[in-house]
């Protein structure tokens, strides 16, 4: 059997950085919580519960903690996730006088320095992605005009923008480069004043360029990750294409009772994946033996 783990497969940079944030915090006094999961995996998310950190989903709750703190007088703290939110969230929780953490990655802070700069001189404001992802929508949050959000050829040909008005287009980080690209040559055929910034950050480039060359040259392709990862679902859909027996599975759990000894087997894994889940993996391949 041929094993080969991808290189870049599981935490990047700057969700590494945020879970270690939060995990350093729990050590401390203060009663901790995340705005949303911290990630997209729920075997971490567990973890933290356990450990006592709680989450919260939106500034009601930010404002019922604050009361609560104020009237106890026990200190809280507030973990802003990696994708990062919007102004008013972030400006809220900073008022509400609990303690904040922020760990949205300096690339995402880009992106929403970008996005403000150039709706505050006029520009609309374009971000191809998934509506609905939260770093989507805390980006969004960063513009003076409401931003659109495109994703999908059939969005960008009928996005209903003034095309005589200068417009900036930007990504999702975790978005797929070459639907970025197809997109943004779409966009460039209807309007004339537009400025792009491909913020899709190296960390996924990187990431999907090697899942598609070892899915390329695998058998069996296996994907770990969140089902609610939107940069695993795509790593999942690039691996597909070029391997058909491709799997997506949250831990080694999911994989089916199957004989890998005679296969060329390829493991990649998204940004929320934790090396201990990639680890069982790969041993369970090599094996036959899950451990859990
Ligand atoms: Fe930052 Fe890139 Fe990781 Fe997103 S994928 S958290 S932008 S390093």
């Amino acid at each position: 059997m041929e094993l080969t783990v991808a290189r870049n497969a599981g935490f990047c940079f700057g969700v590494e950085k945020a879970v270690s944030a939060v995990y350093e915090a729990v050590g401390q006094k203060n009663r901790i919580y995340t705005y949303g999961p911290i990630i997209h995996n729920e075997t971490v998310v567990e973890d933290l519960t356990r450990r006592g950190v709680g989450v919260i989903h939106s500034l009601e709750e930010v404002d019922r903690l604050a009361a609560e703190s104020a009237e106890s007088g026990e200190k809280i703290t507030i973990v802003i996730r990696s994708h990062g939110v919007s102004e008013d969230v972030i400006s809220h929780i900073q008022k509400s006088g609990l303690s904040v953490i922020d760990t949205t990655c300096p690339f995402v802070s880009r992106i929403h320095q970008l996005v403000e700069d150039a709706s505050k001189k006029g520009s609309q404001i374009v971000i191809i992605g998934n509506a609905g992802h939260p770093e989507v929508v805390g980006t969004m949050g960063w513009s003076h005009e409401p931003a659109a959000v495109i994703g999908t050829a059939e969005e960008a040909e009928h996005w209903d923008g003034d095309l005589s008005r200068p417009v900036l287009v930007v990504a999702q980080t975790t978005f797929n480069t070459d639907k970025f690209q197809e997109l943004v040559a779409i966009l460039q055929r209807r309007a004339y004043n537009i400025a792009v910034v491909n913020t899709i950050c190296n960390a996924t480039r990187m990431r999907q360029q090697e899942a598609r060359r070892v899915a390329a040259q695998s058998d069996v392709m296996i994907v770990i990750g969140g089902k609610s990862s939107s940069n695993s679902a795509k790593l999942y859909e690039i691996c597909r294409k070029e391997c058909r027996d491709t799997y997506f599975i949250q831990t080694v759990k999911d994989l089916p009772e199957r004989d890998f000894s005679t296969l060329r087997v390829g493991i990649t894994a998204g940004a929320s994946t934790p090396k201990n889940i990639i680890e069982e993996v790969q041993n369970y391949v090599r094996t036959g033996r899950r451990e859990f």
